[in-house]
């Protein structure tokens, strides 16, 4: 802007300049051609005197130089000329000064030779014989004027153009001074030159304008940055080249990444195989998935190609944790497997016996036996098929079971009298004390937890042991204990034996009629109710579980 401003002050001056030469000069110019003019006419006069006095002689002895004197008669034929051989000469008649003096006795003219360089002015005077007497000068044109001044208009020229530049530097200076020096970021506070306001005014609601998006796109970048950093899967966002943009803390903290990481290459933070095929897939536009290891976990990894006008621009990789969802599903298969084999065991007994029974092997006294025994395999189906039942019915989460206020106490009590039959039978004494304790459950849920701990501890009992059953109402809790005198669990069987079909001694489970599911079923139904189970046993002592429900 200071240059351009330079650059336009420069050339106004300059044209400026030249245009005040050319005027003065013009001016000057037809000043001087006036008063050459009158000379003329002065010099014509006194000629004129001359010639009238000494006639044609007055030319012999005549000594003119800048002058041309010219005498010519009434017809226009030229007598006397002091510059050309009168005999060369055409008519002057029809020139304007001679038209003039023959009309009004006096006449003049200024006239431009062929080459524009010179002009003359002409001066003629009528004599009292009819003659006329013409002077003429030639002046330079004002171009051969200013080529003779070209030195001293050149030096004038050169100072007006230091002057100029000098001038007009400081000036566009001193013009863009104030602009420079605006606050932009206070545009309103300025106040140097008016025009500029509206400008400024802009400026500042642009600002703000501009301020408030930021702070949204601020908010919705931390939101996002919130949302991606507080999740449990791994996020990872990488450009054409596998070079890593974006990360979550999850997927640093699975992939031992640091906050350097970013701007490196994927395959140099994660060397598997796997992951490398995905990211190569998802790099030609093709989504890729295939789960790998970490840590010891397994993860699926998803890679989506981010395609942008039909260009790859980048990959978006996920990475799930699935463990819990393969154990689940080995889970399920181990469930499946272990149903048919605990079913298949008293089937192929009942078709033994009763195979027996049909082709009349058996003796009439081990018939009854025979029956018995079918009686008590059918019973042990019987309960797998109920326990597996209500495993199945809690896996899906119970939903169709009421919730209702519900005496544990109670519920411990009807448990204890149903169970008592069986404590008598293995010479087990059973107890219940404690206090009413109400809680918020599923009845039905709540009696099968104390049921099947109770009748766990009459099952895994020594001969006269006892069983207690203890309801005690905390301030926020209510805590149900079953401890027995029994046979104990080892600690390292302690955490297993809430799994389907987990038994430490299967013969004796099966041998006491056990499934294996009862725990199951208590852990489930504990965690329904957001119950915490706690086991304490010692081998040969005894085992107390203690199961917390909040209030
Ligand atoms: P089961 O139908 O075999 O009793 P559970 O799921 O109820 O199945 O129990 C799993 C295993 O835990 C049992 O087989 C048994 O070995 C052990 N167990 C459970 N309760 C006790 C206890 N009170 N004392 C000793 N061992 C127990």
């Amino acid at each position: 802007m200071t240059k351009r401003i330079f650059r336009s002050i420069c050339l106004v001056a300059l044209t400026v300049f030249v245009a005040s030469v050319f005027l003065i000069m013009g001016l000057l110019y037809e000043y001087f051609s006036d008063a050459m003019q009158a000379q003329l006419k002065m010099q014509t006069d006194l000629a004129a005197q001359g010639v009238t006095n000494e006639g044609i002689s007055y030319f012999h002895d005549l000594k003119v130089t800048n002058y041309r004197i010219s005498l010519i008669d009434m017809n226009g034929n030229v007598l006397y000329d002091s510059a050309s051989d009168i005999a060369k000469m055409g008519n002057h008649l029809e020139r304007e000064e001679i038209q003039q003096a023959i009309i009004k006795g006096y006449g003049e003219s200024r006239r431009y030779s062929a080459t524009l360089t010179e002009r003359s002015l002409y001066c003629a005077q009528k004599l009292d014989d009819g003659t006329i007497l013409r002077l003429s000068i030639s002046q330079r044109s004002i171009f051969t004027l200013l080529l003779g001044m070209v030195q001293p208009v050149c030096i004038v020229f050169l100072i007006a153009l230091v002057l100029s530049i000098v001038l007009a530097k400081q000036v566009s200076q001193k013009i863009v001074k104030p602009i420079n020096e605006i606050d932009l970021d206070n545009p309103l506070s300025n106040e140097e030159y008016d025009e500029l306001s509206p400008f400024l005014r802009r400026i500042d609601s642009q600002q703000k304008q501009m301020r408030a998006q930021k702070a949204e796109l601020a908010q919705k970048s931390d939101e996002l940055d919130t949302i991606i950093g507080s999740m449990n899967e791994g996020m990872i966002l990488l450009n054409s080249k596998g070079k890593i943009i974006s990360i979550n803390s999850a997927a640093k903290k699975l992939l031992d990444a640091g906050n350097d990481c970013i701007g490196s290459d994927m395959l140099s933070l994660c060397r598997n195989l796997e992951l490398q095929d995905v990211l190569a897939k998802a790099l030609h536009g093709e989504q890729g998935q295939n789960s790998i290891k970490l840590h010891g976990e397994s993860y699926q990894i998803d890679a989506d190609p981010i395609v942008s006008e039909n260009i790859v621009k980048g990959t978006a990789l996920f990475l799930f944790n699935v463990t819990e969802k393969e154990k689940a599903e080995q889970i399920r298969r181990e469930f499946t497997a272990n149903v048919s084999h605990e079913l298949k065991t008293p089937l192929h007994s009942i078709s033994g016996y009763a195979e027996l029974l049909k082709n009349d092997m058996v003796k009439e006294a081990d018939k009854i036996p025979f029956a018995g025994k079918i009686y008590e395999e059918a019973g042990r189906m019987i309960q797998l098929v109920e326990d597996i039942i209500s495993l199945s019915h809690l896996d899906e989460g119970a939903g169709d079971m009421q919730w209702e206020n519900t005496d544990l106490y109670t519920l411990a009590d009807k448990a204890v009298q149903s169970l008592e039959p069986q404590a008598n039978a293995a010479c087990v004494t059973l107890a219940l004390s404690g206090v009413p304790a109400v809680i918020n459950g599923i009845p039905q849920l709540l009696y099968s937890i104390v049921y099947n701990l109770c009748d766990n501890a009459i099952k895994y009992n020594h001969e006269n042991g006892s069983v207690m059953v203890t309801i005690e109402n905390e301030n926020n809790k209510v805590v149900l204990s079953v401890q027995d005198t029994g046979i104990g669990i080892a600690p390292e069987h302690q955490e297993r034996i809430f799994e389907r079909f987990y038994r430490v001694d299967k013969s004796h489970s099966k041998a006491v009629g056990g499934t294996g599911l009862g725990l199951s079923i208590v852990k489930h139904a504990a965690k329904i109710h957001n119950a915490k189970i706690e086991i304490k046993s010692l081998v040969g002592k005894g085992s107390t579980v203690i199961v917390t429900f909040p209030k």
